[in-house]
């Protein structure tokens, strides 16, 4: 069989680099970890080609490590990272991809939530020429009020705001060709925007529907808690799409409207003193005010704009520091291929 993803040649990789990453946070999985494994690796030899498994223990406090040293034990293909702390699912997410060294890389989670027998059709699409292939849990099999409904809601939300026609953003079963995942920067619960970020860099992004099972053992990390920071992170996103380049362009027109309305009726007061001889504070008080407070709030807004830029330009130039911490690394890889750096230029 051809391999289906071909590195440029100039790529400098080891030989025997693996075609498939598949990257897994856990928190607090310890039961999940065998059972997945089980019903990951048949479906992975079947692709035929050479694949790694990055499990990435975000923290737990359960006997998750333990059950995955037993995997890596067994198993060449497996690959082990250990936060330093619960960093959480965004950032495991993200450790996991920095480390990931195939071609294509598949994010699933680690409750058997995902079924591994979806990875093939993933894999299939992404063939035909996209770059981002999103499971869509059609039939969720969660509570409708806490989980469903909020869900709806935000994910039509963020296919207005974003432009990205999908029907499930939350969804973090997905297959990314590699030069997409690795050159986004992940924060917060951002993973849940990677779609909306790679787009703007001009990925072509689909969704597929998956089976969406119950966890299979253990407690959900997530309530409704969640969606609060999500509309967060989700005001974030929206800023960073529209005016992440340009934030002077943000607070800049408010500023100057108020600056100029200010300033004007700043003006119709100081003509009308010099033409009249009243008191302005007695006999326009709040207009005087109202006019000090529109110059003062227009300035402040054009500083903030400038400020902006150049945090911005900050931003873009200073080196980019990872949003994790690793305590451990257990790998056969040699020392030098650990943490692989973001590739290519940054898209801007
Ligand atoms: N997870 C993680 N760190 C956290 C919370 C969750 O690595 O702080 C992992 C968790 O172990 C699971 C995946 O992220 O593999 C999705 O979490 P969960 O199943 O609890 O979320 P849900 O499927 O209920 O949205
Ligand atoms: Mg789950």
């Amino acid at each position: 069989m051809m391999p289906a993803y071909r590195e440029h040649p100039s790529a400098t990789r080891a030989p025997l680099t693996p075609t498939y990453s598949i990257v897994i946070p856990l928190y607090n999985e310890a039961e999940n970890v065998e059972p997945l494994y089980r019903e990951l690796r048949p479906v992975l030899e079947h692709l035929g080609e050479p694949y790694e498994v990055i499990f990435v223990d975000d923290g737990s406090r359960d006997e998750t490590y333990q059950a995955l040293l037993a995997l890596y034990r067994e198993d060449p293909n497996v690959h082990l990272l250990r936060l330093s702390r619960n960093f959480g699912q965004t950032a495991a997410l993200a450790a996991g991809f920095d480390f990931a060294q195939g071609a294509v890389i598949i994010a699933m989670d680690g409750d058997l939530h995902h079924d591994p027998q979806d990875i093939p059709r993933l894999l299939e699409k992404l063939r035909e020429g996209y770059d981002i292939v999103s499971g869509w849990r059609r039939d969720r099999p969660e509570d409708f009020l806490t989980r469903r409904l909020p869900s709806r809601i935000a994910n039509w939300l963020m296919a207005r705001l974003s432009g990205v026609p999908l029907r499930d953003f939350g969804s973090t079963f997905k297959a990314y060709r590699r030069e997409i995942i690795k050159n986004i920067r992940l924060y917060g619960e951002l993973h849940r925007f990677i779609p909306a970020l790679a787009s703007l860099a001009g990925a072509r992004i689909t969704e597929i529907p998956v089976r969406a099972r119950p966890r299979y053992r253990g407690q959900s990390k997530y309530g409704l808690s969640r969606t609060i920071r999500v509309l967060l992170d989700f005001i974030t996103i929206k800023f960073l799409l529209s005016y992440l380049t340009r934030p002077l362009h943000f607070f800049g027109p408010v500023g100057l409207l108020a600056l100029t309305s200010g300033v004007l009726i700043g003006s119709y007061l100081t003509v009308k003193k010099l033409l009249s001889g009243i008191s302005l504070l007695q006999h326009h008080g709040p207009l005087l005010l109202l006019s000090m407070l529109l110059i003062i709030t227009g300035v402040q807004l054009i500083s903030i704009g400038l400020i902006g830029e150049i945090i911005m330009r900050t931003y873009y130039e200073s080196q980019r520091k990872p949003i994790y911490m690793i305590r451990e690394i257990r790998s056969r890889r040699t020392a030098s291929a650990h943490i692989s750096a973001p590739e290519g230029d940054e898209s801007r």
